[in-house]
């Protein structure tokens, strides 16, 4: 890899349980790129990057991130992607500096269900549609990009999958219940974007995951007043036909696409011109929920050390 791209070990573009991506130049052009470099330690792990792997090679569309390039080493697999700089999306709704209007948010979902309906046109379920896994593309455009296809699968007609990972807050009931997913699955998580874009508000949240997953089982959700104050009732009616618990009655992508909310949108810019109220309370989600990423994060690394220093041979 390193006759291709030189990895730059001080640009940490972000990172997760499998490693960091970082930013990269491609030596030959000098293009800016990101890698996201995989640690695999057995087999399983391995089939799951190439399993990324093998989805990214068939996607082509302005609002997915494209895969460049990829390397496999005996200890890691290296992704390198096209790079996207403008961060995440609702970091950069959060910002002071942006007002955020309905159009905006219009303009952002529009280009989540474009990208969902091009990935389901071709038989793929993401599976981990969350909000951050939906990063800008400049710092100062609307366009969006969506990332992360490690959760992603093939939909096969015949072949029924169950899943049983993903982020609570964003499972669709199907997941919850270890039951068949299937297109609408990515459906609801864009439901459940959609009304946190609106509103600053995670609809299912609770105190606990437990009780995240139980508000998602019975389908407890509302429009909270305050934070829908100035919101249409388009935009609500769009939110209503995804966060359906029954996978068949929900909106497909192509659906959503041609859904009032989404379209006409030089006469909606006459009119859409007030602040919306989720910028205040997106900010004080993200700063919760980023102290709880670290806790989990700090957690996680805990219980690895107890389970090295719990093994025989290194006892
Ligand atoms: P985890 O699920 O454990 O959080 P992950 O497998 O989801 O990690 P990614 O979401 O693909 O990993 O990447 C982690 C972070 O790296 C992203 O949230 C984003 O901030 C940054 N990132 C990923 N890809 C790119 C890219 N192409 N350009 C710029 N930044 C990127």
């Amino acid at each position: 890899m390193g006759s291709y791209y030189s990895i730059m070990p001080n640009e940490v573009l972000g990172g997760g349980r499998f490693g960091q991506v970082h930013k990269c130049a491609e030596l030959s052009s000098g293009l800016i790129l990101a890698a996201k470099i995989i640690k695999v330690r057995v087999m399983r792990e391995r089939d799951e990057v190439k399993n990324e792997i093998g989805v990214m090679n068939q996607l082509n569309h302005v609002n997915l991130i494209q895969l460049y390039d990829a390397f496999e080493s005996r200890t890691n697999l290296t992704l390198i992607m096209e790079y996207v700089e403008g961060g995440e999306l609702f970091d950069r709704i959060v910002d002071e500096n942006y007002k955020l209007t309905e159009l905006d948010a219009i303009v952002f979902t529009k280009q989540i269900c474009e990208g969902v309906q091009y990935l389901h046109q071709q038989y793929i379920l993401h599976l981990d549609l969350k909000p951050e896994n939906i990063l800008c593309v400049s710092a100062t455009g609307n366009q969006i990009k969506i990332i992360d296809f490690g959760l992603a699968r093939k939909y096969r007609p015949r072949e029924k999958l169950k899943v049983n990972f993903g982020t609570p807050e964003f499972l669709a009931p199907e997941v919850v219940n270890y039951d068949f997913v299937s297109f609408p699955t990515d459906m609801w998580s864009v439901g459940v974007i959609t009304y946190m874009l609106l509103s600053g508000l995670s609809p299912f949240l609770g105190d606990n995951d437990a009780e995240t997953m139980n508000n998602i089982l019975h389908g407890k959700w509302e429009f909270d007043s305050d934070g829908f104050e100035n919101v249409t009732s388009e935009a609500k009616d769009f939110i209503s036909e995804l966060l359906i618990p029954t996978k068949s009655g929900r909106m497909s992508a192509s659906g959503c696409t041609k859904h009032s909310w989404l379209n006409k949108l030089e006469e909606k810019a006459k009119h859409h011109h007030v602040k919306l109220k989720s910028q205040i309370k997106l900010q004080r989600y993200l700063a919760a929920h980023r102290q709880w990423k670290k806790h989990f994060y700090a957690v996680t690394a805990a219980n690895r050390l107890q389970r090295f220093c719990q093994a025989p041979n290194t006892v």
